[in-house]
């Protein structure tokens, strides 16, 4: 596999970042990903905003303009020859003698990019629909940031892995946050769909505002507010979108099978009609 680092393609085992990088000391960086489909990269100029939205808010220089990202990204999804997968981006604040604040001087962020395949469209998941738990959200309090300190992620998601299910939902005073890796939706028995606010609590998903957008142009409507845990198990629908799982029905939720345990017809048209928005990508 080709990775991209710092300017340069070369094999991914390779790729080699020194130790005193402060993304490895700190988790000082962050991170995108985008989906591939067909060889090309979907809805990847939100994802590319999101990217320059999370280093300016930690004070990273952005080093490419979108335009550059984009051609970066669609190079090494040629030369990876990847059909379905993934483009993962990671930026950290560079190299530098270890001290919390900010190194002085014009450090130059560590720029690393790599592909995944993964099967998008044929996900075998989607069709029986995937179970989720709830576990505690220990995150910080700035998750519109996406940042690599992942740990309260890797956590829960383990947790969802003990148990056997695809996804763990996060709950912090009694409310749904998001998944681990994803946003939450559900559809309530009055026919709802329902999805949280943005604000400093979650990731402002590019597939929840995509999936909203379609929304409302088939004329569904949606609410944005405050998920009670307590209404999962009531929910007539839930799923969670990302842009790895696009949109997924959720049909079982601590055990206890949704509706009639098979996905809903909410979710599986909305993961429809991202399908046919995704083939539209242009990049
Ligand atoms: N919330 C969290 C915590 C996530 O990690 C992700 C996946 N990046 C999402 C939401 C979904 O965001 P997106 O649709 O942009 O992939």
């Amino acid at each position: 596999r080709t990775a991209y680092l710092n300017g340069e393609f070369l094999p991914l085992d390779e790729a080699r970042v020194p130790v005193m990088d402060r993304g490895f000391l700190f988790a000082d960086g962050i991170y995108e990903v985008a989906a591939v489909l067909h060889g090309r990269l979907v809805d990847n100029a939100g994802h590319l905003a999101r990217l320059d939205r999370s280093l300016a808010e930690i004070g990273i220089r952005n080093p490419h303009t979108a335009e550059e990202w984009e051609r970066l990204e669609t190079d090494l999804v040629g030369k990876n020859g990847v059909r379905e997968g993934l483009v993962y981006i990671q930026v950290t604040r560079g190299v530098a003698e270890r001290d919390f604040s900010f190194p002085k001087g014009d450090v130059a962020p560590t720029v690393l990019m790599f592909t995944q395949e993964k099967s998008i469209v044929n996900n075998p998941m989607a069709e029986t629909g995937a179970r989720a738990i709830t576990v505690p959200d220990l995150r910080w309090k700035r998750r519109d940031i996406k940042s690599v300190a992942l740990l309260a992620q890797v956590l829960a998601k383990q947790q969802a892995s003990e148990a056997g299910v695809a996804e763990a939902f996060m709950v912090e005073d009694g409310v749904v946050t998001e998944g681990s890796s994803s946003t939450v939706f559900i559809v309530t028995k009055g026919g709802a769909l329902v999805t949280r606010p943005l604000s400093h609590a979650v990731l402002p998903g590019i597939t929840r505002k995509a999936v909203l957008a379609l929304a409302d142009e088939t004329g569904l409507s949606f609410e944005e507010r405050l998920i009670n845990a307590r209404e999962l198990p009531e929910a007539a629908e839930a799923f969670y979108t990302s842009a790895s799982a696009f949109v997924m029905p959720v049909v079982e939720i601590d055990g206890k099978p949704l509706g009639d345990g098979r996905p809903g017809p909410v979710a599986r048209r909305l993961r429809e009609l991202y399908f046919a928005f995704a083939e539209r990508s242009e990049a």
